[in-house]
């Protein structure tokens, strides 16, 4: 029997193109997601054949892979959990999470004004994160281009993408307002979910 290789598919948006408007319009959607993810993963199976990482998933490869490679990785990775993430809808942390986040941080306001300044400060393209360490303490890192919280052992709970073609179309320069306007579509359950898991 020949070894299986990986193929990796495009992941399936949980809500509808135009659905997150007006924070993110339906035409960002369609490039943000259908051109840019959509390259990023016919680059990554592409790169993989012939290399150690044929029959690896995915989160091996964005954690581990080095040049073309774990760029490519790491943006199908970083790309899928941002997508994921999002909601029509406003909703809250709670639970376990929400406990976290008021033991590290004081209060959900703060977790996201420290977010959202980790977000616009970051310095050309890359991704702001919260993540958690092993034993569930919460962090927040700036990332540049496609670098991601499993090459520094942590477990991504929620990231916002702050390369240029996730805001241009709706926002043009004015990164502060995308950010802003995140925290309108962010779906905490499946944060929660992140971090329970
Ligand atoms: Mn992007």
């Amino acid at each position: 029997m020949t070894p299986m290789k990986t193929v990796f598919l495009m992941p399936t948006l949980p809500y509808e193109v135009g659905s997150l408007a007006p924070a993110i319009s339906a035409e960002t959607i369609g490039y943000h997601f259908g051109k840019h993810l959509q390259t990023y993963v016919n680059n990554l199976n592409n790169l993989i054949a012939g290399t150690e990482f044929e029959e690896s998933p995915l989160e091996e490869i964005a954690a581990k892979a080095t040049g073309a490679l774990a760029n490519n990785a790491g943006q199908v990775l970083n790309h899928t959990l941002y997508f994921e993430q999002l909601a029509p809808a406003a909703t809250a942390p709670s639970g376990a999470l929400l406990e976290a986040i008021e033991r590290d941080f004081g209060s959900a306001d703060e977790l996201k004004s420290k977010l959202t300044q980790a977000a616009t400060g970051l310095f050309g393209s890359g991704w702001a994160w919260l993540c958690a360490d092993s034993e569930g303490h919460l962090s927040i890192l700036q990332m540049p281009n496609a670098d991601n919280p499993l090459r520094h052992g942590l477990k991504p709970l929620l990231t916002i993408d702050v390369w240029e073609h996730a805001y241009y179309l709706d926002y043009q320069n004015r990164r502060p307002d995308y950010v802003a306007a995140i925290w309108n579509i962010i779906n905490w359950r499946v944060v929660e979910a992140r971090y329970g898991a």
